[in-house]
């Protein structure tokens, strides 16, 4: 079994659902008493947000490689960065580093296809969103990527950063998440991609009409695949 190192924290509230799908994966591959070797490096969060909001690129490029090169010190096999926003940052530090790095986008992009679909809704934080980043990993796919108006935007990224990420569940947030969900169906969407780790704890399949792929699962579910593979 090959050792996963998690970059984490971002927020910690997703990097603890991580640490339980990937250990209760390969407890479903393996059986018994088997668990994931892992290696998580957490970063603090308030030090993301802050630089995020003041559009500070460079500096978070720079908190990720300083990550990055933790875990390859640490000795992990594969690398994976437990947010989709962050992945911003995977130019950067897929080329600091000899370990390979799974991209959260990608491994959505394999799933996504092999079920057939090619217009997808993705919500997510605003720079998920609005900036190319995401959405031509997507493409690369075959995907067409439709996102919400920027009404809409606002509403989700205001959602994740002032309650999801804080922990607070609220019933009204699901309800206007399900309207968005709803209007982009009736748009054309096949699909949904919750595209920030923290959006299945507040909206689950059996909400909405179309299939929702939800990255934090097929993100940790994809790693355990490589980390298992001979
Ligand atoms: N976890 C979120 C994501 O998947 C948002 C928090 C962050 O900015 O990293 O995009």
């Amino acid at each position: 079994m090959k050792t996963i190192g998690l970059i984490g924290g971002m927020s910690w509230e997703s990097t603890a659902i991580y640490y339980e799908l990937i250990n209760k994966k390969v407890k479903k591959v393996l059986g018994g008493f088997h668990s994931a070797k892992s290696i998580l490096t957490s970063v603090d969060f308030a030090e993301i947000e802050n630089l995020q909001h003041n559009d500070d690129w460079n500096g978070l490029n720079k908190l990720m490689v300083q990550s990055t090169k933790q875990l390859e010190n640490a000795g992990a096999d594969l690398i994976i960065l437990c947010t989709n926003t962050m992945h911003l940052c995977s130019h950067e530090m897929i080329k600091s580093t000899t370990v390979p790095f799974l991209h959260i986008a990608t491994a959505t992009g394999e799933k996504i296809k092999a079920e057939g679909l090619n217009k997808l809704a993705l919500l997510g934080t605003k720079f998920t969103m609005e900036k190319d980043f995401y959405k031509n990993t997507l493409n690369d796919y075959g995907i067409e990527v439709m996102i919400p108006n920027e009404k809409d935007r606002n509403t989700i990224h205001h959602i994740i950063y002032k309650e999801l990420v804080l922990g607070i569940i609220k019933d009204d947030s699901k309800e206007e998440l399900k309207r968005i969900i709803k209007a982009l169906e009736l748009d054309g969407a096949q699909g949904v991609i919750l595209g920030c780790t923290e959006l299945p704890l507040l909206i689950k399949p059996q909400d909405v009409n179309i299939p929702v792929f939800d990255t934090t699962r097929i993100h940790a579910e994809s790693a355990v695949e490589i980390a298992l593979k001979n």
